[in-house]
């Protein structure tokens, strides 16, 4: 039989808001134990909580974010409600929570995998604060409680059981992590925990309609984990059905040491907690006003430029997404294709595909390799940008074209990253002084490839019977005869015909 594995997932994202959401309390990261929480946070008796207009702004910027920039999602009326349940970590026996009125009400995530697009939909977003945490190493057989973290806004982002494997919740994921930074509502850094996974995984049998019974993975804090979690406890409920066993709905932790998940506890239901209206909280109203406002503050959605990459650059959607992946790359992309302009060259001319490719394959795969945003790209926008130009203009060729990016991103590698390597009059004067021009000079290139074909006689043969590889050998040789400046097109044409004849 084949089985179908449905996923849905709960994102708990950190709004970056400098106070907490129902107190003034700092939500800065790494201050000692106990520093950053105030009489609200640790639940004296007599306290009121107010609720934090940034955390409910940046709400709302999800919420048009999700929607296509229509508020028709944004509940002009939302309710905070208590969640009751009793834990070391918070301190009043409930967590402040949105429930039956969340403020946002449906959207779409569109993601992009290599053989498509697919669009998740999302079931809500709401408010609610974060706990405390419990620390159980150095207290000496005791536990300590940490309640900086009490208070600290959160949405948390739940999408419809949408996705059919570890790869399109992955992307979903990603998606998700690259919108909430882009419109600045959270500093997504899942090592301090500020975008947090929960992965809800069932199994069907292909083609049924019913939704199987599903465990829930809590907790996943990294795009890796997410992938092997999901895979991993798909294919354990899979050998459980198959071995005559049912599935039981729980909670579930994900190992990293052994890439296994293990039962933590049975799941509860919502009538567990006696959700009620927080009778400390007014309800949330959200005016036509502020969202006009905020809808003005919007900036241009990774959407919307993905859709203007593909139809004003021509670029294909797989490339599209990846450069709309992260703002900065895209910023850093569009600053490429603007320096790679010929002086009074209309941006229509640029060779978009060229460009796109570069900031692929090299920028990327450097950033990647160095850990580092695009923002700290060790070659500026306008240095590339202008290193392609001479490279459009022939004026050098790709060999030499990668050979001075690399240079140049040495050059900012060596100072950290403080600054970057290279500089677009360094391009041009490099070119001059050291000679790089690329040779294109028919007459000179014709007794390169003379003197090559008369020294590679085996090659020659080779290619006369028919080996396609001894054509690229000859090149090879030929470019080097030119200390690499060769034009490797003209080469190749000269090297053609004479072979032909
Ligand atoms: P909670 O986990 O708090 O009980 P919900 O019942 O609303 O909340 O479900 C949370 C998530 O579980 C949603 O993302 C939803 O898409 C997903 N989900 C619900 N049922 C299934 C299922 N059978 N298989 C996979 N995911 C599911
Ligand atoms: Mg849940």
């Amino acid at each position: 039989m084949e089985w179908e594995t449905v996923i849905g997932l709960e994102v708990h994202a950190q709004l970056s808001t400098a106070s907490k959401i129902f107190s003034g309390a700092s939500t800065q990261f790494g201050a000692p134990p106990n520093a950053q929480a105030c009489a609200v946070d640790i639940a004296l008796p007599g306290v009121l909580p107010v609720a934090n207009r940034g955390a409910v702004e940046r709400a709302i910027r999800f919420g048009l974010a999700v929607n296509g920039m229509s508020a028709h999602n944004i509940n002009r009326r939302s309710v905070f409600a208590r969640k009751n349940y009793f834990y070391p970590d918070l301190p009043k026996g409930y967590q402040i929570s949105q429930y039956e009125l969340p403020v946002v009400l449906g959207g779409t995530i569109n993601i992009v995998l290599r053989d498509g697009e697919k669009a998740v939909r999302l079931t809500r977003a709401h408010l609610e604060e974060d706990a405390g945490k419990s620390l159980h190493e150095d207290f000496h057989g005791m536990s300590g409680i940490d309640l900086n973290r009490a208070g600290t806004p959160l949405l948390e982002i739940v999408s419809e059981p949408d996705m059919r494997s570890a790869e399109e919740a992955v992307a979903y994921a990603r998606a998700l992590h690259s919108l909430v930074r882009w419109i600045d509502i959270c500093d997504g850094n899942m090592q301090e925990g500020s975008f947090r996974c929960d992965a809800n995984v069932s199994v069907r049998p292909k083609g049924a309609q019913a939704l199987g019974t599903r465990r829930e993975i809590k907790n996943l804090n990294s795009f890796r984990f997410l992938q092997q979690a999901i895979e991993f406890e798909a294919r354990w409920q899979i050998e459980t059905i198959q071995d005559g066993g049912t599935i039981v709905q729980a909670t579930v932790l994900f190992d990293p040491d052994t890439g296994e998940t293990r039962a933590m506890r049975t799941k509860e239901d919502a009538h567990d907690y006696r959700y009620f209206p927080d009778p400390d909280l007014p309800p949330l109203v959200v005016t036509e006003a502020t969202i006009a406002e905020i809808r003005a503050s919007m900036p241009e959605l990774p959407e919307q430029r993905r859709r203007r990459y593909m139809s004003e650059f021509g670029l294909s959607a797989y490339d599209a997404a990846l450069l709309t992946a992260d703002r900065e790359l895209g910023e850093h992309f569009e600053e490429v294709v603007r320096h790679s302009l010929k002086e009074g060259e209309p941006l229509a001319g640029a060779d978009f595909k060229l460009c796109a490719n570069w900031v692929i394959n090299e920028v990327s795969a450097k950033l990647n390799e160095e850990n580092l945003p695009a923002a700290k790209a060790g070659v500026g926008g306008d240095t590339l940008g202008h290193i392609l130009r001479r490279l459009r203009e022939g004026a050098i060729n790709a060999k030499t074209a990668k050979d001075l990016f690399s240079e140049f991103w040495s050059e900012a590698r060596e100072s950290a990253y403080a600054r970057r390597g290279g500089d677009p009059r360094r391009v041009d004067a490099l070119i001059e002084s050291r000679g790089l021009k690329q040779m294109s000079d028919e007459g000179a290139l014709e007794a390169i490839v003379d003197q090559v074909l008369g020294a590679n006689a085996k090659s020659v043969e080779e290619y006369r019977s028919g080996k396609q590889k001894a054509f690229n050998a000859l090149i090879g040789q030929a470019m080097k005869a030119t200390g690499g400046k060769g034009n490797p097109a003209r080469i190749s044409e000269i090297l053609r015909r004479k072979l032909a004849s």
